[in-house]
């Protein structure tokens, strides 16, 4: 799109809210790893909804439920029951070998209720005095866009002049396992960790990292809540990110993926003693739980009980990750599964330069962080289609 001559740009600047700065492409239609804009030309997308498009766009298992579910009742509320609900439910405590499911929509809603659980946790089981319940988060977090959750950001961009903040939350370096254990105290309820983190860049934390914070966390009686939203249902070569260090957290927070890329559905998992302590009315969504997300979720766990995807995370993500490390450009290269971070060497250009550069040859990714590219394509790509990511990217490179 030439900007400028776009109507349906015209129209965003006109109504929109600048709370976004969009590439220049309009898209209109997509088909597993591919979207075709306005005009008719196809790029492969290498963001994947911030891997809420893990099974790509479109996968004909997860419109088939949507489709089915259409015809037959989408909303309840959570004032009665429904018949499709409960079978999520178990289906993701399967999946995810947890107890206990509390459905949500997004993913800050899911990591606000998170929050809510430990702290009546903390004052209901664990006896922290009224009202000194405290959580320890690490620094560089992104855990979503609520005033609550903003609170606990060192993002001055998410931050700056949307307070008063939630108090409540002691900040720690984030892969610092000593700096941790010295915020704990006797007020601590939980720990609340992306176990890779997205937004920051696709940071792996240091190896024995996850570990040393699960016991540390059992030793002094703390939750261990980890955010999966972003790294978890594939994304990272397993079910969950934690898999892959053999940690169990007491809480997951979940989203994105859950919902296929079609309707918003997110969920706190985790242990049936924690999430026990809510009681009727005092937590809750209209949609969480809707009939629809239920049956779109169900058929997400479905697709992922099969460990096909995860599968492919690990192997086309070995691939994509020795194919990014040969190309000249690049400072650093971040990445589990199918899951990268690359820094781009500042005298070639910002991230925002190549990913600009890279949706005019056909690869739409996203920049974070100034000079960093992150790149999570759908699992359904192939290894051909991972070529076709790395000969762009490379191509980009030697070209800006
Ligand atoms: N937590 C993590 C780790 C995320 O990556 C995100 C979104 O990028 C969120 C929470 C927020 O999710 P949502 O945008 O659905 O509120």
């Amino acid at each position: 799109v030439v900007p400028g001559t776009d109507p349906q740009i015209a129209l965003a600047e006109e109504f929109g809210v600048r709370n976004y700065a969009p590439l220049p492409v309009v898209l209109s239609h997509g088909d597993g790893a591919w979207v075709t804009d306005v005009d008719g030309v196809r790029y492969l997308d290498a963001l994947a909804g911030y891997s809420a498009l893990n099974f790509g766009h479109r996968h004909p298992a997860l419109t088939a439920a949507a489709h089915a579910q259409l015809d037959t009742l989408t909303l309840t509320a959570r004032a009665f029951h429904n018949d499709r609900l409960p079978a999520f439910q178990r289906d993701l405590a399967a999946l995810t070998g947890t107890e206990a499911v509390l459905p949500m929509n997004t993913g800050a809603e899911a990591v606000e209720s998170a929050v809510k659980v430990a702290r009546a946790w903390g004052y209901r089981v664990k006896g922290v005095r009224p009202g000194a319940a405290r959580i320890v988060v690490a620094g560089g977090n992104f855990h979503g866009r609520t005033t609550t959750v903003v609170s606990f950001s060192d993002d001055p961009v998410a931050r700056d002049d949307f307070g008063p903040f939630t108090p409540g939350f002691d900040r720690v370096p984030y892969g610092d396992a000593d700096a941790l254990a010295a915020a704990l105290t006797d007020d601590t309820v939980a720990v609340l960790l992306e176990p890779v983190q997205g937004e920051a860049g696709v940071l792996v934390p240091p190896p024995g990292y996850l570990r040393a914070v699960r016991e540390l966390t059992e030793q002094r009686g703390v939750l261990l809540v980890c955010d999966e939203i972003q790294s978890g249902l594939g994304r990272a070569g397993a079910t969950l990110c934690t898999d892959l260090s053999g940690v169990r957290a007491d809480l997951y927070t979940l989203g994105k993926a859950l919902g296929g890329g079609i309707v918003p559905v997110s969920a706190v998992v985790g242990r049936r003693d924690v999430l026990g302590v809510l009681r009727p009315g005092e937590h809750g969504s209209t949609f969480g739980g809707n009939p629809l997300a239920a049956a779109v979720g169900s058929a997400v766990c479905a697709l992922l009980a099969t460990g096909e995807y995860q599968a492919r995370a690990r192997e086309l993500g070995a691939h994509l990750d020795a194919r990014l490390r040969a190309l000249p450009g690049l400072t650093a290269v971040r990445g589990v599964g199918l899951w990268s971070g690359v820094d781009v060497d500042p005298r070639i250009g910002t991230g925002r330069d190549v990913c600009v550069a890279l949706a005019r040859r056909g690869v739409l990714a996203k920049e974070t962080h100034g000079v960093t590219v992150r790149l999570s394509p759908p699992l359904v790509v192939t290894h051909d289609e991972v070529d076709v990511l790395v000969d762009t990217f490379g191509a980009v490179l030697a070209d800006l």
